[in-house]
């Protein structure tokens, strides 16, 4: 059984925190790209200088720089791993299969749009680790971390997120699914009673 895995879905549709729990479940390594490029970002590295508009103007980077990324990342960790965000275009769900060939499995949480409205307005996350607040918690329990919204986290943004999505990631799961690698999971409810049903498929 594989312990590769990617996880597709629109913006705040849970892919973070399920992507996590899931690489707990395996013990495997964790690379939200989004994530990755906002701590680049932050950091001033060469790599976020040329990251940084695209993030601005709620674009996809372009796929060589996210190509680039997640293959340095993955030289690194070849005993299982968890994608957050990757692949994210049809050119970037090529180059992962040129890596892992049949070796993992997208997982695609299905979420109604009017539920990702509501969910971005709620969204804090995690300002150390990233990781999204529930209802009551007030810091992190992961790292003590202090919560903060994200930036592009504004209905706006959010319209424009899910626009490229539909644009440039729909065909992703699409073609994963021609080729037998795509489990979909329906996303709406509790973070506990998803987990419960990619627990179910795995
Ligand atoms: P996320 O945190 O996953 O919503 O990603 C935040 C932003 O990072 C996205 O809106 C994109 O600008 C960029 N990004 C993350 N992953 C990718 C990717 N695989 N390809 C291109 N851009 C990406």
């Amino acid at each position: 059984m594989t312990r590769n895995f990617s996880l597709l879905g629109p913006p705040a549709s849970g892919k973070g925190t399920q992507g996590r729990r899931l690489a707990e479940r395996f013990a495997v390594p964790y690379l939200s790209t989004g994530a990755c490029l906002r701590r680049e970002i932050e950091r001033g590295s060469a790599i976020g200088q040329q990251a940084e508009g695209y993030l601005a103007r709620n674009e996809f980077v372009p796929d060589s720089l996210a190509v680039d990324l997640v293959r340095s990342w993955l030289s690194e960790h070849d005993g299982g791993w968890v994608l957050d965000g990757f692949p994210r275009s049809l050119p970037q769900a090529e180059a992962l299969v040129m890596d892992a060939g049949t070796n993992f499995q997208a997982i695609a949480l299905e979420v109604p749009r009017e539920e990702l409205v509501r969910r971005v307005g709620l969204r804090r996350e995690c300002v150390k680790c990233g990781r999204v607040a529930k209802e009551g918690e007030p810091v992190c329990p992961n790292c003590g971390g202090e919560w903060t919204v994200r930036d592009d986290d504004t209905p706006e943004k959010f319209r424009k997120r899910y626009e490229v999505y539909k644009n440039l990631t729909v065909p992703v799961l699409d073609f994963f699914e021609g080729r037998g690698q795509l489990t979909i999971i329906d996303g709406l409810g509790d973070r506990d009673v998803v987990w419960e049903r990619i627990e179910e498929k795995l």
